[in-house]
């Protein structure tokens, strides 16, 4: 029998992986139609927290020449989260999924000690999804004693929105990524737009600290009142949810009048008094470039994306949308 080459074999190998993968899906969509649970087809995700049993995994397929997808993520998962992990499996044939809630990202005044933490209701939601391992580390993993390192984003992405009501934010986030990124090693990471200025800044710290991961963002998922979901989202009183998706509307009605030609500065003037007057205490509601994040003040300077964060009583929420490009 002629031997393959290892390019052939690796090819081979991983179209049989991919193979797998698709037939779990379509398995799982018939077994949907039959109205029998798809998770009773999917593959188990297999859980592991330590740094020498991830490695281990991952190895193996790296030997395979296969290429690996991550999605970090703080737990808490919602269909956003999910729709993360069903576009990975798309590009790659093994997902990672990351669990951890970060505590550098997290001021003292935050809400670390009661960001939800729900492991088992997680790991059951990504078994219905093509997720292979789930990475929990403790947070000894991440911090070990005496940790005294800290990736710093500063200026580009990083300037402004989030930054000024949260400066120790990116820090915090830059930091668990580049060690996620060591850890897993993986070939594609992905990020939601939901928090674009983060998918932005991690863009350009892959590229500018030469990471070897192509970021890839992925479009947000929202109620079907326009509410970004959110791991947040629960803290909403009953009332605080319902004017929520006035932050969504908002957004929506200010792209709208800018790619109709309006002056921009008028129209995020206009869109934070009705957020203030609707309850909301704004933290900020800019038009940016939707590449760089520089500030821009015409359609003719490039593509826009407007970004807002508001606080609902003590639940803060973060959106953002592009502004369509103005009609020639
Ligand atoms: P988090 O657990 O909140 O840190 O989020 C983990 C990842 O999921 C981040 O890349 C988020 O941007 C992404 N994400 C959160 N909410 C959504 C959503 N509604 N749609 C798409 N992605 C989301």
């Amino acid at each position: 029998m002629p031997k393959m080459n290892s390019a052939t074999a690796q090819g081979k190998s991983k179209s049989i992986h991919s193979a797998k993968v698709v037939a779990a899906r379509a398995a799982a969509l018939l077994a949907s139609a039959h109205r029998k649970s798809p998770t009773e087809l999917l593959p188990m995700p297999e859980r592991v927290h330590g740094r020498e049993e991830l490695r281990a995994r991952t190895a193996r397929w790296r030997a395979a020449g296969e290429s690996i997808a991550l999605v970090p993520t703080m737990g808490a998962l919602h269909e956003g989260h999910l729709a993360l992990v069903r576009r990975a499996a798309e590009l790659a044939p093994h997902v990672v999924v990351s669990i951890f809630v970060n505590p550098t990202q997290f001021a003292p005044n935050e809400d670390f000690g009661r960001y939800p933490r729900t492991l088992e209701a997680d790991v059951a939601a990504l078994e219905a999804t093509p997720a292979e391992l789930v990475y929990a580390p403790d947070a000894e993993t991440m911090y070990p004693e005496g940790f005294s390192t800290r990736v710093v984003p500063q200026g580009g992405p990083a300037d402004g929105l989030e930054s000024i009501t949260r400066p120790h934010f990116f820090g915090g986030v830059a930091t668990i990524v580049t060690k996620l990124f060591n850890q897993v090693q993986p070939d594609i990471a992905l990020f939601g737009e939901k928090d674009y200025q983060q998918l932005r800044v991690v863009e350009r710290m892959a590229r500018d600290l030469d990471l070897g991961v192509r970021v890839i963002g992925v479009p947000t998922l929202r109620e079907s009142d326009g509410l970004a979901l959110s791991s947040r989202n629960r803290y909403l009183s009953f009332s605080e949810r319902h004017l929520a998706p006035v932050l969504h509307r908002a957004l929506a009605d200010a792209a709208a009048e800018i790619a109709g030609g309006a002056p921009i500065a008028a129209v995020l003037a206009e869109a934070r008094r009705a957020l203030d007057m609707s309850g909301f205490t704004v933290d900020y509601f800019e038009a940016r470039h939707a590449e760089t994040l520089a500030p821009i003040a015409s359609p003719a300077e490039g593509p826009i994306r407007l970004l807002a964060a508001a606080k609902l009583g003590s639940t803060r929420l973060i959106d953002n949308l592009a502004v369509p490009a103005p009609a020639h």
